[in-house]
């Protein structure tokens, strides 16, 4: 039978964060497309809409964390924050969707439950929690790497009788901590970010850490006016082409020196002034094997022990707060503002979960092995189900009745992290397989923008309906990007990038760790070669279809 449905749009893109509105622009604007966006929340913003808890902030400089279609926004918009917090770049996100009128093609409070493609019409069905369906010729993820919340199944959690909250879901008019007696559970970048804040306000609270961790400050403060004006702004263009060729989307320069080739005073001298200028310039700008060399790392990772028993008085603390079992930055590199400083407060107490392991929950609070710990509010800083959570929440099914739940049972498979076999005009952004989480997101983003955009209007210049990754190529990148990560001290700790921090989850390397460059460059030479490992064509049915009808 021949194909009869008919596309209601051009293409659904599911998330209205970063990867959404910058879609939607590039559809849209450039190429003319209708464009449907489904938003699960009431208003833009994506991560930045959810993680509202107290001290989030981005970990990238703000004036690199941003959009860079539009020269005159990026000459426009002054950010005030050194690194932006969640409230700036929130109003900045939704700045950009007034700006270019983009809240017209997305529909909030609205969750994509199922997506199946129809190979005989070559359409995407997608259907929504309000029991729409949408038809689109091409479907494309937003729904970004880190934004389904790990709420640990521990025992007794929900008998819990006081108020309890994950920092990715946080309440939209904030917690009232004063004078409660508070926990946090995890000490990752959300909790280490909100713990000072939380401790400045709670009457008293308990830190549940499973893994110490190493921080570095951060110096965080307002924009350096003087650097914006007169360094970035006018050089934008070379900053962003800069950033797009680099390790991990940033425009600075590593340092050239190696770790052990200079005096342990010399090598001393260079950590202080990196401690003090604060933010991951301590890596970077000190010493460039840190992350590449085991010996190396172990003097950077040594420093920051060191500092941490100069700043935290309880020599009983120190011991608990000292990281002794990863190198620096083989789980997330993290900075900081009073981290270690706040476990000299009198109202901060720290629980060892490794010697100390919860028990349960109860209705008033948390038992470790050792005892009862009374509370009032629970934070959950626990984490994500990073990378494939998110997708797993929905019913996707490609041809041939494969279903993503069980292509990526064993791991998630793709090809460049844009396409997976089988899945034809399905593009995911910044999805597994590619440098996503170990970069500066806004430019990994905008590079995946761009190369769907720009193979979707190869496709339409060429008359093409279906493109999809072959099984080959897929295999080939999958390997790669083991073997990539392989070779790095990545593979040195229990991480989400390994998916370690959610039971069961399949112990797999989930992004490209090759660097941004490199990646980029990959990209662009498989366009150079034809769009090498891709098929695009016609859709085998609609050819079947016509060659039966005699046309
Ligand atoms: P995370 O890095 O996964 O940290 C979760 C914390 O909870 C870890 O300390 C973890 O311990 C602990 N934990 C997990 N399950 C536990 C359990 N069952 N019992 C006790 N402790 C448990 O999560 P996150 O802090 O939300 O950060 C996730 C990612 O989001 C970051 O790595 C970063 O990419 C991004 N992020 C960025 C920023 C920023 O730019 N500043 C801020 C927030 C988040 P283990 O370490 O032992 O697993």
């Amino acid at each position: 039978m021949a194909s009869t449905k008919k596309a209601d749009v051009d293409a659904v893109v599911i998330g209205a964060g970063f990867a959404g509105l910058g879609m939607l622009y590039r559809l849209r604007e450039q190429l003319g497309l209708s464009v449907q966006v489904f938003e699960t929340g009431d208003d833009v913003g994506g991560t930045w809409y959810w993680n509202r808890y107290p001290g989030a902030r981005c970990d990238s400089e703000s004036y690199i964390y941003c959009f860079s279609f539009s020269d005159e926004l990026l000459q426009d918009w002054n950010w005030s924050g050194k690194y932006p917090e969640q409230p700036e770049i929130l109003s900045y996100l939704q700045h950009v969707a007034d700006r270019f009128d983009l809240r017209r093609n997305i529909q909030f409070e609205t969750r994509v439950t199922a997506a199946h493609y129809l190979e005989d019409d070559n359409l995407w069905r997608v259907e929504t929690n309000l029991g729409e369906v949408v038809h689109a010729r091409f479907l494309i993820s937003g729904i970004g790497c880190i934004s389904t919340g790990n709420v640990p199944d521990i025992p007794g959690r929900d008998s819990f009788k006081g108020d309890s909250f994950h920092t990715g879901a946080w309440p939209h008019d904030g917690v009232d901590f004063a004078g409660k007696r508070v926990a946090v559970i995890g000490t990752g970048s959300s909790g280490v970010q909100s713990i000072p804040v939380i401790a400045e306000q709670a009457g008293h609270l308990t830190v549940f850490q499973r893994t110490a961790q190493y921080t570095i400050p951060a110096r965080h403060g307002t924009v350096d006016r003087r650097f914006l004006d007169e360094e970035v702004k006018p050089n934008y263009t070379e900053l962003l082409e800069k950033a797009r060729r680099s390790a991990g989307g940033i425009p600075v320069d590593f340092s050239e020196r190696l770790a052990l080739e200079v005096s342990d005073e010399e090598r001393n001298a260079i950590y202080e002034a990196g401690w003090r200028e604060g933010g991951h310039r301590f890596i970077f700008g000190s010493f460039r094997d840190i992350m590449a060399n085991l010996d190396a790392n172990h003097t950077a990772s040594e420093f920051i022990r060191n500092k941490i028993r100069e700043t935290v008085k309880d020599p009983n603390l120190v011991a608990k707060l000292v990281p002794t079992d990863h190198p620096l930055g083989s789980k997330r590199a993290l900075i900081d503002t009073n981290y270690f400083e706040t476990y000299n407060r009198d109202n901060v107490a720290l629980v060892d979960l490794k010697t100390d392991p919860i028990e349960c929950i109860t209705e008033t609070g948390i038992r470790t092995a050792s005892g009862e710990f009374d509370v009032d509010i629970i934070v959950f800083a626990t984490g994500f189900d990073a990378m494939t959570g998110s997708f797993f929440k929905m019913d996707i099914q490609g041809r041939d009745g494969a279903r993503l739940k069980d292509d990526w049972s064993e791991g998630p498979k793709s090809y460049l992290g844009l396409q997976v076999h089988k899945y034809p005009n399905l593009f995911m952004i910044t999805g597994p397989g590619s440098p996503s989480v170990l970069s500066n997101m806004p430019v990994s983003i905008e590079q995946h923008i761009e190369w769907i955009g720009d193979l979707i209007a190869h496709m339409r210049d060429e008359e093409l309906d279906v493109v999809e990754a072959q099984a080959g190529a897929q295999a080939e990148w999958v390997t790669h990007v083991n073997d990539v990560a392989s070779q790095t001290l990545y593979m040195h700790a229990n991480s989400w990038y390994l998916g370690a921090n959610i039971p069961g989850k399949p112990r797999v390397f989930m992004p490209y760790a090759g660097g941004v460059g490199a990646y980029r460059a990959h990209c662009e030479a498989i366009v150079d070669d034809g769009y090498r490992g891709f098929t695009l064509g016609r859709p085998a049915a609609q050819v079947a279809s016509e060659h039966a009808a005699g046309g």
